[in-house]
């Protein structure tokens, strides 16, 4: 960590105090009941506008050997190690057009990764791409994701707009049955669970939502139709519209720049604050990236990962904000534990988080002119309660004549919504557009959303007996009951910031334990002392990082200022650590796992 000005013991505690304030004044009585789904009433929202009605094709009862849930990343990795191994028959199905998942979905202007795209993009080394900025605009990196598919031959098989309804085991087939809502009834062998963490748009339920009569959408649904131009910019048919952009997240900070310079007007409704770091993006080449030596993806990824998960690393390959800010974002992780108590770890740690959220406030004064925009656009918690975001052009869009910041904080977000606009501290706003940048129910999308019951043994459904014990797994990727099942994501599993590294490593292993059981005629299927023995690994190692989360400003890191939820929900010595330990695993553990077949193959 480095402490540029190291705050003086006063200055912390009224840091302190501030920050207990500015929470005081955001919780909500509701939490996350506060927010709405995009369905039902909402399913404009949520609706594909990138593909042009689904394609024709007749409801499939036919049989593979691997379906995969979801087309994201986490998807076609999954496909991509499949092939790697020798397995043919790979359906991925999604409910997008085409591959991408979040990629697919998030187009709006402005859209970037705001994680080093040498790092962030899968498979560099596998397909020979090697990135062309260093922060990748969201088509390169849909892009890629198609590349993937097409490489590892996983688009003849695919049942894209298409949603997956229910998974059934067939106890006398010892296979899965694949529901979809097209009709679709088919099985397979083994179903990889890949359906993504930032999946469904949320909207706010402000009252009178339903009323508003102008045009609004969603950031994750963009209508070019509406707004003219492309993901770079030249909304031309905004010119004489007052738009109203609702969220200032990481989504909200990218577009924001870009619909300011084609608004008529750009009114941004602001509930809390991001910090909004420097963002430094630039074209690269092969050679500033040391492309021409073999491996040298996997060996910059590697790097970061260890950088980024607080471990001991002599070189900073990326040498970006997340590794400048390592020491802050990874408070939970090991170097949390070698801190001591938590006394003395909070003592050393806000004197660097005072630094650091001194330096991004300061940033915002040298940049906004107008004194009193630029107070509100301060943020006042510590630099890991939110998720940083990164931007050059954001704090100089308040610049401008056309755009006005227009605080919530006091009335807890948007008042009211009425047939012509907002309306905010008694002030109405009239709006020709509405936008919601308000995000997506993380964490209970897909199978954990209830939305897509999965039936295991004996008609048991899977969130029901999680309901009763929590969620109890092998390695956050199987469970017992729910045999050749293998559910990918951050659950009991590992998490970093760089989340396509670790949905890689989750597909190597799954495509390894599916070889495994391949090659001894058996399924895959943790037996509950396995379970147990994992979830005691998972506890006795769990920080305690409760406090940390109760005294940030609400938002989906905390549950919207509630805490975490209870259980063991990570590996608690990091990603790096965890890759080690499975790899170790597959090595010598796998057979623990592997159960006779009864049924014929
Ligand atoms: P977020 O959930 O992060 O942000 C939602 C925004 O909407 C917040 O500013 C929130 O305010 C605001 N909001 C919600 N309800 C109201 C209301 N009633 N009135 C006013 N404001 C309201 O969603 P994003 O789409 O921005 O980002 C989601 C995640 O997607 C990110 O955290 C990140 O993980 C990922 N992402 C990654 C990118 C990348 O470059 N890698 C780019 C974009 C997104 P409040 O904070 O007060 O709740």
């Amino acid at each position: 960590m480095t402490t540029p000005h190291a705050p003086a013991p006063d200055e912390l505690a009224a840091l302190r105090h501030r920050y207990r304030l500015e929470r005081e004044r955001r919780v909500r009585p509701d939490g996350a009941a506060q927010y709405r789904d995009a369905d039902a009433e909402f399913g404009y929202y949520a609706a594909d506008p990138y593909t042009e009605g689904p394609v024709e094709r007749g409801p499939l009862h036919d049989t593979v050997d691997v379906a995969v849930i979801g087309g994201g990343f986490g998807g076609i990795l999954a496909g991509a190690r499949l092939r790697q191994q020798g397995v043919e028959r790979v359906r991925i199905v999604d409910k997008g057009g085409d591959v991408g998942g979040t990629w697919y979905w998030n187009r709006y202007p402005g859209v970037h990764c705001d994680i080093e795209a040498h790092v962030y993009l899968p498979m560099l080394d596998e397909t020979g791409y090697v990135p062309e900025w260093k922060y990748s605009p969201g088509d390169e990196i849909r892009r890629h994701a198609m590349r993937i598919a097409h490489r590892f031959d996983l688009y003849p098989d695919a049942l894209f707009s298409t949603g997956v309804t229910a998974l059934t085991w067939d106890e006398a087939s010892e296979s899965w049955i694949v529901a979809t809502d097209r009709g679709d009834a088919f099985r397979a062998t083994y179903v990889v669970t890949a359906t993504g963490t930032l999946t469904d748009p949320k909207l706010p339920g402000i009252p009178g939502i339903e009323d508003f009569k102008g045009h609004t959408f969603h950031t994750s649904r963009w209508d070019y139709a509406y707004t003219g131009g492309t993901p770079e910019g030249g909304m031309t048919d905004l010119a004489d519209k007052r738009v109203g952009i609702v969220g200032t997240g990481a989504t909200g900070i990218q577009v924001i720049p870009l619909l300011a310079e084609d608004a008529a007007h750009l009114y941004v409704f602001q509930r809390t604050p991001s910090t909004v770091d420097v963002r430094a993006n630039r074209r690269t080449t092969a050679s500033d990236v040391g492309a021409d030596r073999e491996g040298w993806a996997h060996e910059r990824r590697e790097n970061y990962l260890r950088i980024v998960s607080g471990e001991p690393e002599d070189r900073d390959l990326v040498a970006d904000q997340w590794t400048a800010s390592a020491g802050l974002l990874e408070k939970l992780l090991p170097s949390f534990r070698r801190q001591g108590d938590r006394k003395t770890f909070e003592a050393a740690y806000d004197v660097a988080d005072a630094a650091k959220m001194n330096e991004l406030r300061a940033r915002i004064e040298q940049t906004v002119t107008d004194p009193e925009t630029a107070r509100k656009l301060q943020p006042w918690y510590r630099y890991a309660c939110k998720r940083p975001t990164f931007s050059d052009l954001y704090y100089p869009a308040f610049n401008r004549d056309n755009v006005t910041l227009v605080d919530t904080a006091d009335t807890h977000g948007i008042e009211r919504i009425t047939e012509h606009g907002v309306v905010v501290g008694g002030m109405a706003y009239e709006l020709d557009c509405l936008i919601f940048a308000t995000g997506f129910n993380v964490g209970t999308s897909g199978i954990h959303s209830g939305k897509l019951p999965v039936h295991g043994r004996g008609g048991v459904q899977l969130l029901h007996t999680w309901a009763r014990q929590g969620p109890r797994t092998l390695h956050g990727l199987t469970s017992n009951g729910f045999p050749n099942l293998i559910q990918m994501g951050p659950l009991q599993n590992a998490s970093s910031v760089n989340f396509t590294h670790i949905l890689d490593e989750q597909a190597v292993h799954a495509a390894a334990l599916i070889a495994a059981a391949e090659a001894g005629g058996a399924l895959i299927e943790p037996s509950r002392e396995t379970e147990d023995a994992w979830l005691a690994v998972l506890a006795e190692g769990a920080p305690d990082h409760e406090w940390f989360h109760a005294e940030c400003t609400p938002g989906y890191y905390n549950r919207e200022g509630r805490g975490r939820p209870n259980g063991p929900h990570a590996y608690p010595h990091g990603a790096v650590a965890f890759h080690q330990l499975l790899k170790q695993w597959r090595d010598e553990s796998v057979g623990e796992i592997l159960q006779a077949r009864t049924a014929p193959r």
